[in-house]
């Protein structure tokens, strides 16, 4: 029995909201809140159960601080933006609750997906006797599971690991993106940047890229490498792997519209002065794109997230893939979102009953490869994303 307070009710946090509800075994009490507290009424509106909602700027140390000591929740389950992070994380320490996100801290003025801030809170959390869980997601989040997984089960070393993120669905609007536009835009458009043998290597943004053959119908697509925040702790914890990379799929018109968007300057976070005032074009563009929430109802297809880990067993080379495959239209008919925030919110959840059923546990700031795979693993497959392991046996063309 215990109770959860979820900070966010964005697409994610609905999902959470959402999934935490239907577990009221683990979940017995919840509170939304965010900044714009209606949000959080129109989600518990549609609940299974009653929620409390709350308005909450989680910018403010004291004001969050407040909000946990009034309620006294088991944890904080942050949805809210990665900006949030350590402000929570201080609210957290301040009210003696445990705290989990889904993405890592970025200074709202640079892109750089990095996880020093965190790492940095160690001995605050180790000497508070707090747990913080970091990025219980998807992406981040299973896909180091599934890494710590197959390192677990199939391979005594994993040498090489590509971690692949596709979206095959289609939700028929011009431009749009499918989780919250500043930050998918900004991690789009940073350089590329990969392990290879004990350092980073950088490529220009979105400038390597090859054809990859997704199973379940999906069919060849175009990937494209990226940098993504689980390949500096994956590669911190599995000092073994020789070699990480991250890639995604984009449609040609979703780089189209991307490449003209940035050569006229609007995915830029530098500010520029307009009237008088100061305004980030990034920010800008943001309130103009559609709400990634409004796209659920739209969006038809499949994802598929994996990891291909090549390494030794016994001896000998072997290759694995593991993937989930997710359908939008799906995930809206159970909790009127698409896959995007459905595959976030999902390991959310799941991660924070880790928490709370004392299945990981311990004090101090964890990256989820670093704690035991297998439970998390099971209640994928029990609570909506299910995942297959299958040996590669031929080329896969992601040798070189
Ligand atoms: P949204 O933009 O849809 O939602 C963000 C929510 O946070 C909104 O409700 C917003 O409030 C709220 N919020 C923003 N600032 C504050 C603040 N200062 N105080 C309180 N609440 C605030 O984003 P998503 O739901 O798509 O994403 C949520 C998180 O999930 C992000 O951190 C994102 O990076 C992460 N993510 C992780 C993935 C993974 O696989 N690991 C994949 C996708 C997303 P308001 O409504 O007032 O704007």
């Amino acid at each position: 029995m215990a109770k959860v307070i979820i900070i966010g009710a964005g697409g994610v946090g609905s999902v959470v909201a959402h999934k935490c509800a239907q577990l009221p075994d683990v979940f017995n009490e919840i509170v939304l809140a965010s900044r714009t507290e209606s949000k959080c009424k129109a989600i518990a509106a549609d609940l299974p159960r009653p929620v409390k909602t709350a308005q909450i700027d989680a910018d403010d140390v004291a004001a969050t601080t407040a909000l946990l000591k009034a309620e006294q929740p088991d944890l904080v389950i942050n949805v809210a933006l990665p900006y949030q992070d350590l402000a929570i994380m201080d609210a957290c320490l301040a009210a003696g609750v445990d705290y989990l996100d889904t993405a890592n801290y970025e200074p709202p003025e640079e892109a750089k997906f990095e996880y020093k801030w965190q790492w940095a809170y160690q001995d605050k959390f180790t000497s508070a006797g707090r747990m913080a869980l970091l990025g219980s997601g998807f992406d981040p989040g299973v896909t180091n599971v599934y890494t710590a997984y197959l390192k677990k089960h199939y391979l005594d070393e994993i040498h090489y690991l590509d971690i692949i993120d596709c979206n095959d669905g289609d939700h028929g609007q011009p431009f749009a993106t499918n989780f919250n536009p500043e930050i998918n835009i900004r991690e789009v458009t940073a350089n590329g940047r990969y392990w290879s043998n004990g350092d980073w290597q950088e490529t220009g943004p979105l400038e390597e890229n090859r054809s990859f053959d997704f199973p379940a119908g999906i069919g060849p697509k175009q990937i494209y490498l990226m940098y993504h925040e689980e390949l500096e702790s994956i590669t911190k914890h599995l000092p073994e792997i020789k070699r990480a990379r991250f890639w995604m799929t984009f449609s040609d018109n979703y780089l189209k519209h991307l490449e003209v968007l940035g050569n006229i300057g609007m995915t830029s976070i530098e500010p520029v002065e307009f009237e008088g005032k100061e305004i980030i074009p990034l920010q800008f563009l943001k309130a103009l794109l559609p709400d990634p929430a409004s796209l659920g109802p739209l969006t038809k297809g499949k994802t598929c997230i994996g990891c291909i880990a090549r390494g030794v067993k016994d001896g000998v080379e072997k290759t694995y893939y593991i993937y989930n495959i997710c359908d939008h239209e799906e995930c809206y008919a159970e909790v009127k979102s698409q896959a995007i925030s459905y595959t976030t919110g999902v390991p959310a959840m799941i991660g924070a009953k880790m928490m709370l059923e004392r299945k990981w546990a311990g004090a101090g700031v964890w990256n989820m490869e670093q704690l035991d795979p297998d439970p998390f693993m099971e209640d994928l497959n029990k609570y909506g994303l299910p995942w297959q392991v299958v040996e590669l046996n031929e080329q896969t063309g992601m040798e070189d």
